[in-house]
């Protein structure tokens, strides 16, 4: 997710406008081994579904840290990032591709 800048949301339940403090977010597990971080809305409480989280997931976040932190290092040296970030972005669909279904079990 990078850095946690406290975006400003607009709840689209009630129209409140309120900060998301990284102490906002929670997590839960929704079945074996699938956990989700959400938040919800200060005013009529209403749950926003943030992310869902497996294992593989997980790793993939991992991955993906890494891969920036060298393609980073690349760009300061002026190399050529171009595999490692198609390699990045296959992670990043991947993990799209898995939220997708998990919002179809499990709610969006
Ligand atoms: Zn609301």
């Amino acid at each position: 997710m990078g850095p946690f800048k406290n975006p400003i949301v607009t709840c689209d339940k009630c129209n409140k406008d309120f900060k998301l403090k990284q102490s906002r977010l929670k997590t839960e597990i929704v079945a074996e081994g699938i956990e989700r971080t959400y938040f919800k809305c200060p005013e009529c409480k209403h749950k926003f579904i943030v992310m869902y989280k497996d294992e593989e997931v997980k790793e993939n976040l991992v991955e993906m840290d890494s891969l920036k932190e060298v393609m980073q290092e690349m760009t300061n040296e002026k190399k050529d990032t171009k595999e490692l970030k198609v390699i990045c972005e296959k992670l990043y669909v991947k993990n799209l591709e898995t939220n997708d279904k998990y919002k179809e079990l499990y709610g969006r």
